[in-house]
């Protein structure tokens, strides 16, 4: 009898030690991190334009299904600068993230170009802090986005690019641009007319705005893994806000 209590007690020990295990945040993990989505361009700006498809309708469209995985797969808080075809400038934009004292900000693009045999994908920072959470991003759009290319060996790798955009210049929070493919492209095009919902089974790797989704939500869940940053903006959130090198 004395044993089986024993046991009993072991085992209310082990399950209180599991559920605290797995409620503690792992290492370097901000406090009740806040996510600031900005779906580009919207209302009178549709940004770039392919036929039928306009970039605005498709950020959003990705942004909203991100939003949906970070909250309930990473129970992470999320605001949104825009959640319908609103008008916003870009002073709206990082007011809006800085206003919600975001821990970070992802603004959400689709690349477009003239030549339109170029696909590729490509981050823009502008701060030192930035450019860890423009890597991040970049590191798992390409890891996702090159293999399943409709033509991955001219898939091109664009990098980071440093550009003094005001969502990245002005924002308080370390911030970057995601342009994860070209619309121009005749193939990306096809794949990108299909909604997040109506291309629920991407098992023949053709939901190109899920891909660009699990893209997203990689990269910004591995930024928020990264051990903090410190004075001299190295590491995750490094720089002292908000003056972070103005
Ligand atoms: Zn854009």
């Amino acid at each position: 009898m004395a044993k089986q209590m024993l046991l009993a007690g072991a085992l209310v020990v082990f399950g209180a030690f599991l559920l605290f295990s797995v409620g503690l945040p792992t290492a370097g993990a901000v406090a009740d991190p806040r996510v600031c989505l900005d779906p580009g361009h919207g209302g009178s700006a549709p940004g770039a334009v392919n036929g039928l498809l306009e970039e605005a309708d498709i950020n959003l469209d990705v942004a909203q299904a991100l939003e949906f995985r970070l909250v309930h797969d990473a129970s992470l808080a999320v605001v949104m600068t825009r959640t319908d075809d609103f008008t916003k400038s870009t002073r709206d934009r990082y007011e809006f993230c800085n206003s919600q004292n975001a821990t970070l900000m992802v603004s959400i693009h689709t690349n477009s170009v003239a030549d339109d045999s170029i696909d590729g994908t490509l981050a823009i920072y502008f701060h030192k802090d930035d450019r860890i959470l423009a890597q991040e991003l970049y590191d798992a759009m390409w890891a996702k986005l090159q293999p399943t290319a409709p033509d991955p060996l001219n898939f091109v790798p664009f990098g980071l690019k440093k550009d003094a955009l005001g969502v990245v210049l002005k924002s308080e929070m370390p911030a970057a641009v995601a342009e994860p493919v070209f619309m121009s492209h005749p193939i990306e095009a096809e794949r990108l007319g299909q909604t997040v919902s109506e291309c629920s089974d991407n098992s023949n790797n053709l939901c190109r705005r899920a891909q660009i989704v699990e893209a997203l939500y990689e990269g910004i869940i591995n930024y928020l893994a990264l051990p903090p940053g410190d004075e001299g903006g190295n590491g995750r959130g490094g720089g002292p806000p908000p003056g972070r090198g103005r």
